[in-house]
Parts: C-alpha cells; structure tokens; sequence
C-alpha cells in the first residue's frame, strides 16, 4: 500500500468519524429531523419539518401538508384524489371552494405542560397540530365562532379540509391517523398548551364520548406514552369532538 492511499484511508476514516459525529446532534423520523433534547414522545410528530427544544418548549416547524390523498389537493398533484360519498357523521360529501396550500409555521408549547386556571378560550385557526404536521382546529367555524355543523359536509373522506387561504385542518377525528398511521387510541397530536391529543378510545377499547371528559374536553389517566399519567384531550364522535371550554393549560404561540 502507497503512502498515499494510507493518506486517503486515513482522511476517509476522519471523515466518516465527522459525520457519525454530527448524526448523533439529530436523527430524521419520517419526514422530520428531531434534535436529541426532544423526549421520545414528540418523535412521533412524523410530519412536521423540524422539532427541537430549549429545554422549556418544544418548537414544531411544519408546512402542513396532510401525507394522505384529498380532494382539495390541485389535481396536478400526486395527492389529489376525486372523492363522493359518506364523510363524518355519516354526511354527503360537499366539496367546499378551496385548495390546499402550504402553510409554513412553527409551533412553540410547553415541554412541561400545566393546568392554567384562566383557561384561555381557544382562537379560530391552528390550536395544534397532528402527528402527520397537519393543523388542528377547534368547533367553531369562522369568522364570529358560528357552529361547525355547515362545514361538516365538507370535510374528505379522511375528515379534514382547507379554509379559504388553503390551510388544511382537522376539527374532528383525523381518519387517516386512526386507521392508517396509528389506532383509534394512539397519540394523535399536541394542542398549543403541551398537553397530548389521544384518538376516540382509550386503549383498553372504550370509546370514549364528551361526557367522559371535562369541560376542556379532557382527563387524567397513564396511557404508554405517559406511564406515570397525564391530562390528556380526546377526539370524540359527539361535539365539541376535540376542545371544550378553552386550554387545559397555559398555551404557547404558534408564528408563521
Ligand atoms: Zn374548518
Ligand atoms: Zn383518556
């Protein structure tokens, strides 16, 4: 062996040293690249773009596009599939007007979620976001919080939908993530105030429903994620179907 191939054998072993180095700093699950200081539970936010901590928040980026087909996809897109028939609540299908965008945010909530006795009301627009990095929305429509019941008709078959700018969102259970992607009783997400989003069951199989649950539409109880327990949100199939009465806890702010 020449000196020089030692030489390139050598710089080569550096190298590979470097970046096993740098992969310890970050590793990609799914689609989005985790920091190391993020605890396990948040890496199953697959879709969001980024999720990293200071050590008090969490900060999910995301361009919120959902990871499913949809009939508000432009029809160029690989995504875009035609859909009639049943939605949500056994409804026809009623396409609204919109397409679906990319909406470009960053989430910022607690890393250690706590009860706020203010209990802030929830705004119209994201209040959190789904393990695929799409947005979650509370009950009301927009723009003077009027009742969801005439958006429902709306929502894909996967039960989510844009607004009129092209966000996609989900204000009841995301089918897609509890048949496909996860179960009926699986970490669906975070609302902005910390604290998890489970599917309509717990995992014992009970379906869960709004009078099982508080005013801010959640309880206490361990579930995998969370064995020493922890308040928790469910989607349930009767209103208010994700949020009540306002955050639980104290919410952080969500920046475009
Ligand atoms: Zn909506
Ligand atoms: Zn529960």
């Amino acid at each position: 062996m020449t000196l020089n191939k030692l030489t390139i054998l050598s710089l080569t072993f550096i190298t590979l040293l470097a970046c096993s180095c740098s992969k310890t700093e970050e590793s990609v699950t799914g689609t989005t690249t985790t920091s190391t200081d993020v605890p396990a539970v948040y890496k199953k936010i697959y879709g969001a773009t980024s999720i990293t901590s200071d050590g008090t928040y969490i900060y999910i980026k995301t361009n919120n596009l959902p990871d499913h087909k949809s009939a508000y996809y432009a029809t160029s897109n690989a995504l875009y599939e035609a859909y009639s028939g049943t939605t949500f609540g056994g409804n026809t299908f009623k396409k609204n007007p919109n397409t679906i965008a990319e909406y470009n945010a960053t989430l910022k909530i607690p890393l250690n979620p706590k009860v706020d006795a203010s209990h802030a009301a929830t705004p119209l627009g994201a209040i959190g976001i789904a393990i695929n990095g799409v947005a979650l929305f509370n009950q009301y429509a927009g723009p003077n919080n009027q009742a969801l019941a005439g958006e429902i008709v709306s929502f894909d078959k996967y039960y989510g939908h844009p607004q009129n700018t092209g966000v996609y969102h989900y204000h009841v259970e995301p089918l897609y993530l509890t048949t496909v992607k996860s179960t009926k009783a699986g970490l669906m997400g975070f609302l902005l105030d910390g604290f998890p989003v489970y599917g309509p069951q717990e995992e014992n199989g009970t379906t869960v429903t709004s009078s099982m649950l508080d005013v801010y539409h959640g309880h206490t109880h361990a579930t995998t994620d969370y064995p020493s327990g922890i308040y928790h949100y469910h989607f349930t199939a009767d209103a208010p179907y994700l949020n009540g009465s306002g955050f639980y806890g104290t919410p952080g702010t969500i920046t475009q």
